[in-house]
């Protein structure tokens, strides 16, 4: 089976407890949605709290018994103390996590290498693969609480070959995938699975502000990507651990 093509009951994520960052636009909104309507009680994470608040009322407009939370972080900004109170809260609320998916990101300048800025390589670099390490720290206890617990990490095709003027956010996506395999490696004997997926091509802001000119039409959009995120959020998915999937 591929798992972009993993089909799944309605029914498939039932009770189980789901962080999802950037979670207010793109895939992430997409997959906060998806994962709310096959009954998993989701975390909206991100920065803008109009915006969550929009994906918080879509969710109890159309389900369920399981009242959606926000998780207000500029990862941006986050210090240790923001990501200890993230992980206090959820401790409370919920006890434990059986998903956390580390979607939010940022795709910087299209630069050269030589020409690139170092304040916004930086911003990169933290953003996209710092800030993550970060909240899998906090949330390791939480997700070891867990039964069934699944990490997964947003990669990108320039995450495996790298490609010109991608500049930071291509090394970012070499980190993240670093950071993958190295968590899924020595978790390797125990119930938890780490995974990377590369979207692919899909129509969010991001890949618009990458490709300007391109036909959007042609373009997946979010909703149509997400078999392989609920293949990993999944039972259906247990001993599958340090791979990197294609979400298309
Ligand atoms: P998007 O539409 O730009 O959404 C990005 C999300 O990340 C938004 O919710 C955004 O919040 C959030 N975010 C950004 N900076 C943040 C910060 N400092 N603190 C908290 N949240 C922050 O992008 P997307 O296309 O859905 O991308 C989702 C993931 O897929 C990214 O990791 C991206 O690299 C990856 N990806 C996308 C494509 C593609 O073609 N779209 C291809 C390969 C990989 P706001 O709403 O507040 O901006």
């Amino acid at each position: 089976m591929n798992a972009k093509d993993y089909s799944y009951p309605d029914n498939i994520l039932e009770n189980r407890v789901i962080l999802i960052t950037g979670a207010s636009d793109g895939i992430g909104r997409a997959l906060t949605l998806r994962a709310a309507s096959l009954g998993a009680q989701v975390i909206l994470h991100g920065r803008n709290v109009t915006k969550l608040e929009a994906v918080y009322d879509e969710i109890e407009s159309v389900s369920s018994n399981l009242r959606p939370s926000i998780a207000l972080m500029d990862l941006a900004s986050a210090n240790a103390e923001s990501y200890q109170s993230l992980a206090s809260s959820l401790t409370e609320e919920f006890g434990r996590l059986d998903g956390l998916v580390h979607n939010a990101g940022i795709l910087g300048e299209r630069f050269s290498i030589e020409q690139y800025d170092a304040v916004l390589w930086q911003q990169v670099m933290h953003v996209n693969v710092t800030a993550a390490f970060a909240l899998t720290q906090v949330c390791m206890p939480l997700l070891q609480a867990a039964e069934d617990p699944s990490i997964i990490f947003t990669s990108s095709g320039v995450g495996r070959k790298g490609k010109a003027f991608w500049g930071a956010y291509a090394v970012s996506k070499f980190a993240t995938e670093g950071l993958s395999q190295v968590l899924a490696d020595e978790h390797r004997q125990g119930k938890l699975r780490v995974n990377c997926i590369n979207p692919g091509a899909t129509r969010t802001g991001m890949r618009l502000a990458a490709y300007p000119a391109e036909d959007r039409n042609a373009l997946k959009t979010p909703d149509e990507i997400l078999a392989a995120y609920i293949y990993l959020l999944g039972p259906d998915s247990k001993g599958v651990t340090g791979e990197s999937l294609d979400a298309q």
